[in-house]
Parts: structure tokens; sequence; C-alpha cells
């Protein structure tokens, strides 16, 4: 019986994956048949025969290693570096039950993405609206490959918002909607290739893993570039900026569309690595960075552009303004430090909120898996009734202003103050209800216990 199941796992296995050359790293679909010398190490004909040429030029007569049966040679050739697996998932032909792919019918128009994010971010009106239309523009584009003469640009994106405020966690859910493969990375590791750090290859490694190394799921995945404000150009720098200008050129082929070879199952390119290629033209970029101190930026230039002509009295009215980050324009982005091609290719460029007081009391509230609703589901199965009165969430939502972290900051405080109560309730049947107060919170008090049956 095992027997059995141990073929059915080789079966499909042999189904999906492709072998690669030890040797000159070619899949098997290039480089034609392969001889197993090992369960995991094959080489293709003509590297084996390159072999067999360089060991003996002439006495050895030309064999047509094509006609010869597969030998398992392990047996005869002790091997002391044998790699675990060398296969990679062939291009998918038939996609999973579950996962459809995106197709003119089933593709949700931009109001639709728009109300499905609402379920799970609080607030961010604007930037929710801007990425459900870029996004739904994108895919259309990439389902009928519009190639006619009016060639429909990228639309890769570009927010801006303070730390916490939801960039990732919008990406995220966005890719979780619509079923497709999404890698995050941060732009602090990259490094123009060559130099200690991640090439941006890497990335597109990132992607391919996400999408289990099936390329084609991979070329239309979304790629989440965080912390892109840290590859902004240095100013007045002698020595070479390896990490910001550089690295910003180094993406543009990427961002635009270009055939790249990628790296499988690793970082980093090297002799040992099979790689693939993938074309990044239908992958969506999309970059985050909270930009500290470009308001300065931009208010010098409204504030020039007040000065001037008839405003010339309206000088200085941006400096009260707290939510100036919304005016950003491509040209304070280059003051900034980022390079016009590198803007050039993210069209789409929008800003998100900082989270005010209420906004945490609706992101411990409202979200469809908003944290306290995750504990209260967890408390019910031991049939206890968690409650939370108002001044806990108004409590809660103090702290974490306090913090300056945005809405992460809520986790760890809620993770702080939860670990007692899913310490102890559980020791005590008798409790059928526990409601969190402010003062429990902020360490003046307990949480009010109510027992079972009573006054329940
Ligand atoms: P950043 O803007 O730094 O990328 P994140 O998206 O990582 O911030 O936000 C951290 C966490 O805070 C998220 O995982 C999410 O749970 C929560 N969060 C942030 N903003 C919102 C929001 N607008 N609505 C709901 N939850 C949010």
């Amino acid at each position: 019986m095992s027997d059995n199941i141990n073929n059915n796992d080789e079966f499909d296995d042999k189904d999906e994956y492709e072998k690669y050359c030890y040797l000159c790293r070619r899949p098997e679909s290039t480089a034609g048949p392969f001889i197993t010398l090992h369960e995991n190490i094959h080489i293709c004909n003509s590297c084996m025969q390159k072999s067999f040429d360089s060991f003996n030029s002439n006495s050895m007569q030309y064999i047509d290693l094509s006609k010869m049966p597969n030998i398992n040679m392990s047996q005869f050739m002790p091997f002391d570096d044998i790699p675990k697996s060398q296969k990679v998932k062939k291009k998918k032909k038939k996609e999973k039950a579950e996962e459809v792919p995106l197709t003119m019918e089933n593709i949700p128009a931009p109001h639709k993405i728009k109300a499905m994010l609402d379920e799970y971010v609080v607030g961010q009106e604007y930037a929710k609206k801007a990425i459900s239309v870029a996004v739904y523009n994108h895919y259309k584009r990439v389902i009928t490959n519009s190639m006619d003469d009016i060639e429909i640009e990228k639309s890769n994106m570009l927010m801006l918002g303070p730390t916490g405020s939801g960039k990732t966690y919008l990406v995220k859910t966005i890719a979780k909607l619509l079923h497709v493969p999404l890698a995050i990375t941060d732009a602090t590791t990259l490094t123009e290739a060559g130099y200690i750090g991640d090439d941006v290859e890497s990335i597109l490694s990132k992607l391919l893993a996400v999408a289990d190394n099936d390329v084609e799921k991979a070329e239309r995945g979304i790629v989440f570039i965080d912390e892109i404000d840290k590859i902004a150009k240095k100013k007045e720098t002698h020595s070479r900026d390896v990490s910001g200008e550089s690295v910003q050129q180094g993406l543009l082929k990427i961002l635009e569309g270009a055939e790249v070879e990628v790296p499988v199952g690793s970082g980093s390119k090297n002799a040992m690595t099979p790689t693939t290629t993938m074309n990044t033209r239908n992958i969506l970029f999309i970059c985050g960075g909270a930009f500290p101190d470009i308001e300065n930026i931009i208010k010098q230039r409204l504030n020039k552009q007040s000065s001037m002509g008839f405003n010339a009295d309206l000088k200085d009215k941006h400096d009260n303004n707290d939510n100036i980050i919304k005016e950003v324009t491509n040209e304070d982005l280059r003051d900034f430090g980022m390079i016009p091609e590198f803007l050039g290719r993210l069209p789409v460029l929008f800003t998100l909120d900082a989270l005010d007081k209420d906004m945490y009391i609706k992101i411990l509230k409202e979200p469809k898996n908003a944290i306290l609703k995750q504990y209260k589901k967890l408390l019910a199965l031991d049939e206890v009734d968690l409650q939370f009165d108002d001044s806990a969430y108004e409590a809660i939502a103090d702290l974490a202003l306090e913090k300056k972290t945005g809405a992460r900051a809520l986790r760890a405080i809620i993770e702080k103050f939860m670990l007692d109560i899913m310490y102890e309730i559980p020791r005590d049947d008798s409790i059928g209800r526990v409601t969190i107060t402010g003062d429990y919170i902020n360490k003046k008090g307990s949480p009010i216990i109510e027992l079972r049956g009573t006054n329940l």
C-alpha cells in the first residue's frame, strides 16, 4: 500500500517538475533527454559527451548517448555533495480549481475591488480607490494582451504614507482577493549587482518562490518594494552610490518589462543555482515609502509659487497645512532624490493618511479579521464571552498614538494585556463573560468577570 502511495508521488513529481542539467544548468525541455547518474543528479547529452571528449580525446570513439539507457551510476560513483533536489516546477498547464485565473468575465470592477478592500482596510479612501482602478487596469491589460496601436501603459504605483498607515496591508489584501502571488521586499536590502546585498533579480526569485516556482503564475504577480525612499540618490557623495541611485537604475529594466534571468530557489546567482527566464512585462510593481521630511520640500515649492505674481500675499499659508503630503508631485520626489527615469516608470502616485484616534478605534472594531475579533472567537471556543467597553477601545488607541508607529502598535499593546486573560480564563470553568475596561488597560483595575448561569 505504502509503495503505491510513493509511486503516485513520484508520478506527480515527474509531471510537474522539470530536471536541470547538473553541469550546464539548462532544463530538460531545452537540453533534451538526460542521463541520470543519481536520483538527484542529471546530465544532458552534450555535457556528458564533452566530458568524455575531454577525458580521452584520442582513444575513445564517439558514443551516441541519446541511445544509451538511463543508468543509475550512483552505485559506482560516490558523490559527497549530492543536492537534495535538482528540479523546478514546470510551467503549469492547468490551474487548480480554486485558483481560477483572472479573465475579462471574472475580473472585479474597481468599485467591487474597493468594496472588498473596505472590509479589511479602514479609512484611506483615496488610496483604496486609486489602487482599485490601477489594479483593474493592469489586469485588464494583461488579460487582453493589449498590444494594439495604443499600448496601455503599465500601472506601476508609488505610494507615500507614514509608517503603519496600511501600505503593506493594502497590497497584501489586494493580492489575496485577486489570488495572485505577492512578493514583499525591502529596498534597503538591495545593492547594485556585484556588491554585498541582494541584486534586483532577487526580487523576482522571491516572487517565483511564492508562486511555487511556477513561472507563468509569477509573471502575473505583484511585487511590493517597501522603504523605497531609502534608495534616494545621496546628496554630495564622493564614493559610488551602490545602494541609492544605482539601485534605482537597476530597477528600471524590471519595472518596465524585460526578460530577466532569475535564480531558482535562492536569492543569488552562482554556478550551482539553476536559473530560469522571467518576463516582467505583466508583473505589477508597487513601491511604498514614508519619505520623511518631504513635507518641507512640498512647502518650499508651494511657498515659492505663492510668492510670485498675484498670490504674493498667500506666502507661508502652507506652513500650517497638516495634509500637505497630498500635494506631492514628481518634482518634489525628484528633489528628494528619486531619479526621473525611475519615477517615470511608476505612473500611479498616491498618498495614505496618517491614522488618528478615531481610525485606530475603527481598526480595533471593524475589519473582518480585526485582532480583537480573533481573540473573541478564540475565547468563544471555551464558551467565554469576551467584551470590550468603550473606555477600553479609547485606552488602547491612546497608547498606540503615543508609540508613533501607526497601527502596528495596536497588536503589540493588545497582545501584552491579552496574555494574562488567555492564560487565566480557561483555568476556571465557571467564568462566562470577561469585560475589558480602560482601567484594566491602564493598569488601574481588573477586568470585570461574570460567572456562568446567573446573570448572563
Ligand atoms: P506600513 O504602512 O508601514 O506598510 P502596514 O501595512 O504594515 O504599515 O500596517 C501594519 C498593520 O497595521 C497591518 O498589518 C494592519 O493590521 C494594521 N493596519 C494599518 N493600517 C490599517 C488600516 N487602514 N486598516 C486596518 N488595519 C490597518
